[in-house]
């Protein structure tokens, strides 16, 4: 049987057997709405592959109506995890029947375990920035003074919430609609006492100033991933002393990084957390560890 390049839910949903009879079974997949887009399958079946482990990883699409009904499937269908990507993360977290604490502090799940039937669910976004922060620039942010631009959003969240558990120097959450990292922050500070956590939007007047005493800014919002998207800071803010993390990859270089560039400050973009949080959630379904630089050779030989 051909892979085609998503299924729907209705598929999964009207005819779950069919996911077992494909050579190898499918029975991981990442779930999105878009998810035509994503890069998972390439890296996720390179390594099970490479591991020896019989089983096809697919992308399905689903709507937000029926995720829940989706997810619930799963088990009958013979699904072993699932990968969640937009915009289902949240509503992952109230679906599952357990969520670790750290998804439960990043309000979302991106990896489904699928164990005697009941959904576990973890988020390896954060853990996954972490190690690719270390890949790419050689140093843990426990020992920087770090800017979330987006901390709002899904993956801003979960980034802030580990940052906050590694104890960095200090935290900026920035975010266009400030009320989305207050409560946030509240639960946070607890890890970063004495003034060494603070909200801004970016119309904070003294934003240039703090992001002048900032070791690494990382862009969690969602821009970039279009064509003609506006700049998220201004491009004198970016300086040579910094380390610039864009989490988006979508094929071109984001001002950002562009301006990281000029400045002749370090950039990354978002292929290496992609890697490294898809090999996170190898290492929930499969308690072991990933073939990194299998998955890594796979993602990279796609672009
Ligand atoms: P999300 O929950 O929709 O959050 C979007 C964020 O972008 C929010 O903070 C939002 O601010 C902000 N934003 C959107 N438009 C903006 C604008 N015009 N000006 C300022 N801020 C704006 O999305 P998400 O799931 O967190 O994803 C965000 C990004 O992370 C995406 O680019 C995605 O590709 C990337 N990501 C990458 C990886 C990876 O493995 N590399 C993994 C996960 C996510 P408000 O709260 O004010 O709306």
């Amino acid at each position: 049987m051909q892979m085609p390049e998503f299924f729907s839910a209705d598929e999964l949903l009207g005819n779950p057997a069919r996911f077992a009879k494909f050579a190898p079974p499918i029975r991981l997949a990442v779930l999105g709405d878009p998810v035509a887009h994503s890069r998972s399958p390439g890296f996720q079946n390179a390594a099970l592959s490479a591991c020896g482990i019989s089983t096809t990883y697919a992308r399905i699409h689903v709507t937000a109506d029926r995720f829940e009904k989706l997810i619930r499937s799963l088990p009958a269908a013979g699904f072993i995890g699932a990968n969640i990507t937009i915009p289902h993360k949240a509503s992952a977290l109230e679906a599952v029947d357990t969520a670790d604490a750290y998804s439960r502090l990043s309000g979302s799940v991106n990896t489904l375990v699928i164990d005697q039937g009941k959904l576990h669910g973890f988020n390896t976004d954060g853990p996954g920035l972490s190690r690719a922060v270390q890949d790419e620039f050689g140093v843990h942010w426990k020992d920087l003074r770090v800017a979330i631009l987006g901390a709002g959003g899904g993956a801003g969240r979960a980034i802030a919430a580990q940052c906050a558990i590694d104890r960095c120097q200090r935290l900026i959450l920035v975010n266009r609609t400030p009320e989305k990292c207050v409560s946030l922050a509240k639960e946070l500070e607890t890890f970063l006492p004495g003034g060494r956590l603070r909200v801004a939007t970016f119309d904070t007047s003294d934003l240039e100033q703090e992001l002048e005493h900032t070791d690494l800014i990382i862009n969690a919002t969602s821009l970039g991933m279009k064509p003609g998207d506006p700049r998220i800071i201004p491009a004198s803010w970016v300086t040579s002393h910094q380390l610039v993390f864009d989490t988006v990859y979508s094929g071109r270089k984001s001002y950002l990084l562009e301006d990281a560039e000029s400045a002749g400050a370090r950039g990354a973009n978002g292929l290496s957390m992609l890697l490294h949080q898809g090999a996170l959630s190898f290492e929930h379904w499969f308690q072991r560890p990933a073939p990194l630089e299998t998955m890594r050779e796979a993602l990279f030989s796609t672009l």
